[in-house]
């Protein structure tokens, strides 16, 4: 949880920026599995004249490890992310996402801010439906289901060669 302080920036004004590293990422409680830590920098800046309402900006990179949709195997993902939201202190609010004229602002009721959410669902959405572990890979085995890029002469990879040894004792020559 990378949690920050936002008491004086709702009093005082100005901006207010942070950053820090991230090992872990859920997003509805499902658990974004990363290779390393994830870095971010968010920056707060309080609206003129708007005393509850916060400009939030910030961006988180980092690899994501996913499944290949091939081999199943590991995939790492380098992914970069951006994001801005507006934000209004309500106290005791949960934090929620609504719709104010079109608007999407966050409502959050204490000025200790939890930015994980935040940064997980941007980091989320930059996330390829599926990918592969390397452009050349090599899939399953049909037959035995071993991961050809590992075991590339396993059974269906002999075939060709078992052909080849029939024609050659057709031919006599085997
Ligand atoms: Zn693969
Ligand atoms: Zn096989």
């Amino acid at each position: 949880m990378e949690s920050i302080n936002l008491s004086r920036l709702l009093r005082e004004g100005g901006s207010n920026e942070s950053q820090g590293e991230l090992h872990e990422l859920v997003l509805l409680s499902e658990r974004i599995p990363l290779e390393g830590p994830a870095s971010w920098k968010v920056s707060l800046t309080r609206i003129d004249g708007e005393e509850d309402e916060l400009w939030m900006s910030g961006e988180i990179a980092g690899k994501a490890a996913m499944e290949c949709r091939r081999c199943l195997g590991p995939a790492l993902v380098p992914v970069r992310a951006h994001f801005q939201h507006l934000l209004r202190y309500q106290a005791d609010h949960p934090l929620e996402a609504v719709d104010v004229d079109g608007e999407e602002i966050f409502l959050f009721g204490h000025p200790d801010l939890d930015l994980t959410p935040f940064l997980s669902e941007a980091f989320a959405l930059e996330l390829p439906y599926t990918v592969l572990c390397r452009e050349d890979c090599q899939g399953l085995c049909e037959e035995c289901g071993a991961n050809l890029n590992l075991t590339p002469d396993c059974c269906t990879r002999s075939k060709p060669q078992t052909k080849l040894g029939g024609l050659l004792d057709e031919l006599g020559l085997g």
